[in-house]
């Protein structure tokens, strides 16, 4: 059982997945877009502010058929998939971009860059973590740099990532939600000064969405 299980994995056929839900993008650059989200178990970056600390365990997440996601995806208007987690690399996506392409639909990936790219993307969002930084190769494929910002401090960090990825990369400064209101205006001033970058806001936390 655990050796089938395993061969699941390895071929990417079957994905742990904490939850399927169709809603609208509510962060970066295609924010306010209806997309159906697949959101896949485990993640070992460790994040202090993560909000979405159940996604760490991926055993605690059952193994679901990548088929029957398409499917369910399917039924819905938009045609548009949002691949997230969790850390959704740990784990071989070429399957999964295979079939979501061959229904049709656009694929984007929102990944801190932490682990070896599988899959075939439309759009990728890259939002590195200092405590696990992105590995070299997915910098030249990211669409957008998204960074969480918590302090000060972390700006820094995002200056390091945006000299890694290419000039057409879009740029984005996320406050961190439990300390949006100290460190919103510290965004808003540094981008006044460094307007090749733009603020991102977990809208869909303020329209109460998923
Ligand atoms: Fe949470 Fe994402 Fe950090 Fe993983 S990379 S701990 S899912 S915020």
């Amino acid at each position: 059982m655990q050796q089938n299980e395993d061969l699941h994995l390895i071929t990417g056929t079957w994905l742990p997945v904490m939850e399927e839900f169709y809603s609208l993008q509510g962060e970066g650059y295609n924010t306010g877009e209806a997309a159906y989200f697949v959101r896949l178990g485990g993640c070992d970056n460790g994040c202090l502010w993560c909000d979405a600390k159940e996604s760490w365990n991926a055993l605690a997440h059952p193994l679901v058929g990548v088929d029957d996601v398409v499917e369910r995806a399917t039924k819905f208007r938009a045609r548009s998939v949002v691949v997230t987690g969790g850390e959704p690399l740990l784990y071989n996506l070429n399957y999964l971009c295979k079939k979501l392409s061959e229904q049709g639909f656009k694929i984007y990936l929102e990944t801190s860059g932490s682990e070896p790219i599988s899959g075939s993307w439309d759009w990728v969002c890259l939002s590195p973590k200092k405590e696990h930084p992105p590995l070299p190769p997915i910098y030249h494929l990211a669409n957008e740099l998204k960074v969480v910002i918590t302090s000060p401090d972390d700006l820094e960090f995002a200056e390091k990532n945006a000299r890694e990825v290419s000039k057409n990369c879009h740029l984005f400064l996320q406050p961190e939600w439990s300390a949006r209101d100290k460190i919103i205006p510290v965004i808003v001033d540094f981008i006044l000064q460094n307007p090749a970058w733009s603020i991102s806001l977990q809208s869909h936390k303020y329209i109460r969405i998923p």
